[in-house]
This record gives structure tokens, sequence and C-alpha cells, in this order.
């Protein structure tokens, strides 16, 4: 998602969670800014494989109940 962003546990940069997952664990004020960077990765891959449905679990549990 962001090649600049930071190392991932899966081997690569810049995943998706490796970037909100410490937003989200450090309870970050920007609030809005998490929403848009899920939201911004949600648009790309429904673009790209046009599901019928998708699901956002996993740790995305941490997100404060605003959304
Ligand atoms: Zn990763």
């Amino acid at each position: 998602m962001d090649p600049t962003g930071p190392d991932c546990a899966c081997g690569n940069v810049g995943c998706l969670e490796a970037v909100l997952l410490p937003m989200m664990a450090e309870n970050d004020p920007d609030v809005q800014g998490i929403a848009q960077r899920l939201s911004q990765a949600v648009i790309t891959v429904g673009a790209i494989v046009d599901p019928e449905l998708i699901i956002v679990g996993g740790d995305s549990g941490l997100v404060p109940k605003a959304y």
C-alpha cells in the first residue's frame, strides 16, 4: 500500500496492517486518517477484484466504534 511505509511482519513494506495497527494500538487521535487509509484500501481492492462482498475483520476490531 505504501512503499515508503513501515516494515511488515509478512516481510513486505507498507502493508495496510503495518501502517494501521500501530495507529490503532496507540489510540492515535487521527481517527479520520485511519478511516481514510482503510477506506482507500477497501476501494482499491474493490476496484481490482469487483467482489460482491467485502468483510473487514481481524484486528480491525480495534478501531473505535465511531465508524
Ligand atoms: Zn504485510
